[in-house]
């Protein structure tokens, strides 16, 4: 038989949540590695190499605030940096601290077995290699697994084709091509704004739309950087305080205390600024109610039906089944304008459904349209894909997968009880999915690892949320739920 190697603790992901955690763990000198499934560090920012990837929380909120040192060191290119870029960061960081050598890839943890007389998780990967540890920490991600769709005849095509996660390292031809991209998600909403203008043709297929508002991107010049750096322990303040760990201030001087064209001067200065302005800096009404969220709804429907040309398009383009901020909200770079470009089409599959995938194209019921790429952008099986990834066995055999059956159950995100010693950075229920990621997932590291400095200081080997506190924390979270009118709307957020 194999033997299991042991570490005091193990963390599962080298993302933004794994690179940090592992710092907090080589610092305190615990013993410890990393298993990171692919083959090197950076989670979501290794992975999306498509067209248009980029923050859409302002850079220099979205890194790392633990080292005053790599504050003073990185220099923000962009307010909103692009995917290469933000790689390249979490590549220094790793090495600035030297993380590297605590880290193994290519190492896919596919089980996982709490063992009660030892108190130790017993963790195999996929080639059978196997480790034990008393503390495991998971930084899988929210959005790790990719869903492609399941149309028949996917493996007739004869062009490229995958899914936006998987775009490949080396550089995909775009100019000359006709190229179809299915979802309008803030993927491919990122894609189509970034491609429309280098590609021969390309067609949108599109079930539901999004709304959508500008990204407002511009350069971070070395004056502007310098006075970002001066300011970094107020905008860290500034975010901590913020309902969503941004530095946009909620406009609470009351929806209904302004008349409509106070309301509107504010969406138009709103609309030109950067990032989720228009979303964190407008009224907390919008939320909960469902005239002021009809209201903000219009107004952004009628700048749609000024960007985009022809009517019925723009029309095609304008959620009706949801309104504004009710689903996650992606931030566009000349994406409305893409549909004025004689070379872009979008096609409704709502009215004309996608039948098959064929060796030359799409097929809908109304048309063949032929292509030589199809880009996936069709989305994540977002929060607890990652787990489910896994069999997690906790005390008594029982499985985290089937606790989970009719949806997640945690303490603060951070625990499941039933599942001793086991911490989840972004885990579900945890305020991290629906917000600036790393400020969340800083808060969450931090706690994580005061709780093992406890329990290592009272030699405590076994903690685990109550039962009683997992329900509280869950029932809480359902009646935020319950206020916010987002409870009615598909999407996955
Ligand atoms: P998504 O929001 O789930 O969107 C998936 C899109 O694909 C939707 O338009 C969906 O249509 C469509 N779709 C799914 N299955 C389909 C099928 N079988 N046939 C046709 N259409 C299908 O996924 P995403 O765009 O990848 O975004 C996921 C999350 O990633 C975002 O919400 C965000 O949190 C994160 N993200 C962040 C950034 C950033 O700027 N930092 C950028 C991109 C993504 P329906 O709406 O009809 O289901």
């Amino acid at each position: 038989m194999t033997a299991r190697t042991h570490h005091e603790a193990i963390v599962l992901g080298a993302g933004v949540s794994g690179i940090y955690q592992i710092k907090r763990l080589a610092d305190l000198g615990i013993d410890s590695i990393l298993l990171e499934a692919d083959d090197d560090l950076g989670g979501t920012w290794y992975r999306n190499r498509y067209p248009g990837a980029r923050f859409d929380s302002e850079s220099y909120t979205y890194g790392y605030s633990f080292s005053k040192e790599l504050l003073d060191e990185w220099h923000w290119k962009e307010r909103f940096s692009s995917q290469p870029e933000n790689l390249r960061y979490l590549n220094y960081v790793a090495d600035k601290f030297d993380l590297r050598r605590h880290m193994r890839f290519n190492a896919r943890v596919t089980s996982m077995a709490w063992q009660e007389e030892s108190q130790v998780w017993h963790l195999t990967l996929e080639d059978g290699e196997m480790f034990s540890a008393r503390f495991v920490i998971t930084g899988i991600g929210v959005l790790s697994v990719p869903t492609p769709p399941r149309y028949p005849g996917m493996e007739d095509f004869e062009g490229e084709a995958f899914h936006t996660f998987w775009w490949p390292q080396e550089p995909v031809p775009l100019s000359g091509r006709r190229v179809g991209v299915i979802g309008t998600g803030a993927t491919g909403i990122q894609v189509i704004g970034e491609i429309a203008d280098k590609v021969g043709q390309l067609t949108v297929f599109q079930r539901r739309p999004n709304w959508s508002t500008p990204l407002n991107n511009s350069p971070i010049s070395d004056q502007e950087m310098a006075e970002i750096r001066a300011r970094y322990d107020e905008i860290f303040a500034n975010c901590a305080a913020s309902p969503n760990g941004f530095e946009h201030v909620p406009d609470r001087r009351g929806f209904y205390a302004l008349s409509p064209e106070e309301r509107r001067a504010t969406w138009d200065a709103l609309y030109d600024q950067p990032g989720f302005a228009l979303l964190a800096g407008n009224f907390p009404e919008i939320f909960f109610d469902e005239a002021a969220n009809r209201e903000i709804s219009d107004y952004i429907a009628e700048r749609i039906r000024g960007r985009v040309h022809d009517p019925e398009t723009a029309e095609k383009l304008i959620p009706k089944d949801h309104g504004f901020g009710m689903q996650r909200l992606p931030l566009e770079t000349h994406y409305f304008e893409a549909y004025n470009r004689d070379n872009v089409r979008l096609v409704d599959i709502s009215q004309t459904p996608i039948e098959r995938i064929t060796a030359t194209g799409i097929q809908t019921v109304a048309e063949q349209i032929d292509l030589d790429l199809i880009v996936y952008a069709t989305g994540f099986d977002a929060i607890t894909g990652g787990f489910d990834q896994m069999e997690i066995s906790g005390a008594g055999g029982q499985q985290l997968g089937e606790k989970w059956r009719q949806g997640p159950s945690t303490f603060l995100g951070l625990m499941s009880h039933g599942f001793p010693n086991l911490l989840m950075i972004a885990g579900p229920q945890s305020v991290s999915g629906s917000t600036n990621f790393p400020r969340a997932i800083e808060g969450a590291v931090d706690w994580a690892t005061d709780l093992l400095v406890h329990a290592r200081a009272r030699g405590c080997t076994r903690f685990e949320a109550t039962a009683e506190a997992e329900r509280a924390w869950v029932d809480q979270v359902m009646a935020v739920h319950e206020k916010m009118l987002a409870r009615r709307s598909q999407g996955w957020f």
